[in-house]
C-alpha cells in the first residue's frame, strides 16, 4: 500500500460551533464548508491546513458513534485519518496481514471521499481510517 500523506484529523466535538471557537477564531484556521452523513449521523467540518485538514465532527444524534465516542472518552482526538492511492488494494493487503478491520469494504465518507477504519486494537490504540479522494 501506498501512504501519500495525512488526509486529516478527526476530531469529536460536542458542536461545531463551539469548535470553531479554538480552531477557527484563536488558531486562525479556515472553515471550508460543512457536511451531514447521515450514515454516520456525523456533521463534519473540514479546515484546511497545508496538504491536511481538520476534521470536526459534531454527532447529529445521541446514539452515533461520535456521540457514544465523547461520552466514553470525552472530546477530542478521534482519528487519525491517512490518504491511499487505491483503497481497495489497501484493504485486501490488511486483510492478508491478518489486521483487523472496522469496516472490510470502503464506504462513502465526507467530500466524496471513499473511506474505511482499521480497529484500534490493530493499531497500538489509535482509530486509523484510511481515504481515497479523487480530486
Ligand atoms: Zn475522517
Amino acid at each position: 500500500m501506498k501512504i501519500q500523506k495525512i488526509d486529516h484529523l478527526g476530531i469529536a466535538v460536542s458542536s461545531i460551533d463551539s469548535g470553531k471557537k479554538f480552531w477557527q477564531d484563536i488558531m486562525g484556521l479556515e472553515l471550508e464548508g460543512t457536511e451531514t452523513v447521515e450514515e454516520q449521523k456525523v456533521t463534519t467540518a473540514f479546515m484546511p491546513v497545508g496538504e491536511s485538514e481538520v476534521e470536526l465532527l459534531e454527532s447529529t444524534s445521541p446514539d452515533g458513534p461520535i456521540a457514544k465516542y465523547i461520552e466514553k472518552r470525552g472530546a477530542g482526538l478521534q482519528h487519525v485519518a491517512f490518504r491511499v492511492e487505491n483503497i481497495d488494494e489497501a484493504l485486501a493487503e490488511l486483510k492478508e496481514k491478518g489486521v483487523q478491520l472496522i469496516d472490510q469494504t470502503a464506504r462513502k465518507g465526507a467530500g466524496g471521499a471513499r473511506i474505511a477504519f482499521l480497529h484500534p486494537k490493530a493499531t497500538g490504540g489509535i482509530l486509523v481510517e484510511l481515504c481515497e479522494r479523487t480530486n
